[in-house]
């Protein structure tokens, strides 16, 4: 289905969109390359234009959020290289959540890299079945992808710790069982800064919020995680897909110019005077507020449907 590209799939994928869904499939900025940069302090962007992935950059090595679809291996390598970094450095790899988007290219990472995989417990089965323990998408053999074994299976407020850098894993369940929003905190010019990295508020469609078999507190878990989004601390608000906050708009007002950054990347404080765009905390709690929203709408209308 992903090889199906047809001159309507640009349409389908903005009805998809539309209707919140994540899984735009043959969603071109998937796999768009975007520039590296640092985000603040040591950490940095290393994602596509569409899939979001991040360096934390440690004097013990680095870890790295999200290794996308195996097709985007090149670019993530590409990133982390143009920024001066060594991709055989990543020690650690994290995920936002088991779907192929953002943990598909987990395996050849391992392989290459040797790095550590730890994943939230709720998503164990499925990124070692190579998404077949997956509630929504299990038998769909255009969601599958090649599974990895997870080195260190991770809970709710565990603390993932590297050459003095502490992230924290906050259990965010809903879209998938394990999902998981990532915490820090970034140091730059004398301020410390807390990161939230979301990892998915969004209800895909076909999700049955009512009357699941295959994820009976469904319903529960998405409350749950908006209570603990609403609970975080965020100055520099990401996510898993760039479009959660912003990137490309975000990008440009801290490059001004939208050129490339050379050899000796700075941060969006440095370029813009003191204002980094990423430091949005408004914006964290209105795309926190409208999701949550959309989330309730759908509960209403789902159960109102099964009566
Ligand atoms: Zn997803």
């Amino acid at each position: 289905m992903r090889k199906v590209i047809s001159i309507c799939s640009h349409l389908l994928i903005l009805i998809v969109a539309a209707a919140g869904g994540a899984f735009a499939q043959n969603d071109p900025e998937w796999t768009e390359a975007f520039p590296g940069f640092r985000v603040a302090g040591n950490l940095y962007y290393v994602g596509s234009k569409g899939l979001a992935s991040y360096l934390v950059v440690t004097p013990a090595g680095n870890i790295l959020i999200n290794s996308d679809m195996e097709a985007n291996l090149p670019l993530i390598r590409a990133s982390i290289e143009g920024l001066g970094f060594k991709f055989s450095d990543t020690k650690i790899l994290l995920i936002s959540h088991a779907h192929f988007d953002h943990d598909a290219g987990s395996a050849k990472i391992k392989e290459l890299t040797g790095a550590s995989y730890m994943v939230m417990d709720g998503d164990v089965p499925v990124v070692e079945s190579g998404g077949k323990a997956d509630f929504q998408y299990g038998n769909r053999a255009e969601f599958l992808y090649p599974p990895a074994k997870v080195d260190r299976a991770l809970h709710d407020g565990d603390e993932v710790k590297l050459g003095g850098a502490v992230l924290v894993a906050h259990l965010t369940p809903g879209h998938t069982k394990g999902c998981t929003t990532w915490t820090m905190k970034v140091s730059e010019g004398g301020k410390t800064y807390n990161v939230v990295i979301v990892g998915s508020p969004n209800v895909n469609p076909g999700y049955k919020l009512v009357r699941n078999d295959a994820y009976p507190q469904i319903a529960k878990d998405y409350q749950r995680m908006f209570d603990v989004l609403k609970a975080l601390p965020c100055d520099i608000f990401l996510g898993a897909h760039g479009g959660y906050f912003g990137l490309e708009e975000k990008y440009a007002h801290r490059e001004g110019s939208g050129r490339r950054p050379k050899a000796a990347p700075t941060s969006g404080e440095e370029k813009n005077g003191g204002a980094n765009p990423f430091v949005d905390p408004d914006g964290y709690r209105k795309f926190v507020a409208e999701k949550e929203k959309e989330f309730r709408t759908e509960l209403a209308k789902q159960r109102l449907a099964a009566k």
